[in-house]
């Protein structure tokens, strides 16, 4: 039995969720930006379905899992929410994930976009009339311990993945280093926005045909991310609070 949001819950998640746009708003006014060009993403990893309904009913409708798993869980249990993946991906995981999610932001390979190609043909009826959206995640600063397309890579393989028909890369998505300081978070956002724009341009290989959208920014440093032009930010703890400490490897869980 599904039971109903408790108000108390709703009423903590819509003043949360005020909060956030308010930052995202303000962050937008300093910069001449339009805060209805900003997404709000709810990272909801670790977060239980019940409180989950409580978010969607004060507004939060759009989740981010980083794992296929727990998604998939949770998808059955809260009505009304739409789920983005924004944590790796395994091949034996990409089925699933296109039946959990509308939307994968971090596709970091040719090899993993020409698998949920087949697939998103086959569950989704997708192809070039009807693409499945996805992000590429770049590696901006390079980081061995991180997952994503290094950035010289990144035209070629947006190339690539367009030809492949059945899949829309709307734009990149980066997960920024644990940084002391919001500030110091700026140019891992600046260099992943001048990526983009060199790619559309062409510049950087064969005019990749990559969308609008930049996937960056968490709790504490989305308001930077926004002034550096992020059309998405995936806000977990400002929202929920503060998760349990280890949720386990693989999860680039900033919240130390
Ligand atoms: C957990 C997570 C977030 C949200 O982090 P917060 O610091 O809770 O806002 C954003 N993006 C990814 C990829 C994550 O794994």
């Amino acid at each position: 039995m599904v039971t109903p949001p408790d108000p108390t819950q709703v009423e903590a998640f819509r003043q949360a969720r005020d909060r956030v746009l308010a930052r995202i708003g303000d962050a937008c006014r300093r910069v001449g930006r339009d805060a209805g060009d900003v997404t709000l993403v709810a990272v909801s990893k670790t977060v239980e379905a019940d409180r989950l309904r409580a978010a969607v009913a004060a507004g939060l409708t759009l989740l981010g899992e980083n794992r296929v798993q727990e998604g998939a869980a949770k998808a059955s249990e809260v009505p009304g929410a739409r789920w983005h993946l924004i944590g790796p991906l395994q091949s034996n995981k990409a089925r699933r994930a296109l039946e959990t999610f509308e939307a994968i932001q971090s596709v970091d390979s040719v090899e993993i976009a020409e698998r949920l190609d087949r697939l998103a043909r086959e569950i989704r009826g997708a192809g070039p009339d009807a693409r499945y959206p996805i992000l590429l995640q770049v590696n901006i600063d390079a980081d061995p311990s991180k997952a994503g397309l290094l950035p010289d890579d990144v035209a070629a393989a947006a190339e690539r993945i367009a030809d492949l028909g059945a899949l829309e890369v709307r734009g990149l998505m980066t997960i920024g280093r644990f940084v002391d300081e919001p500030e110091a978070a700026r140019p891992t956002f600046r260099a992943l926005r001048e990526l983009a724009e060199a790619v559309r341009a062409g510049a950087t290989g064969p005019g990749a045909v990559i969308g609008p959208e930049l996937s960056m920014g968490m709790t504490d440093d989305f308001e930077v991310a926004v002034e550096e032009g992020a059309t998405i930010v995936r806000v977990g703890r400002a929202l929920f609070g503060e998760r349990p400490h280890h949720h386990g490897p693989g999860d680039h869980d900033h919240a130390h």
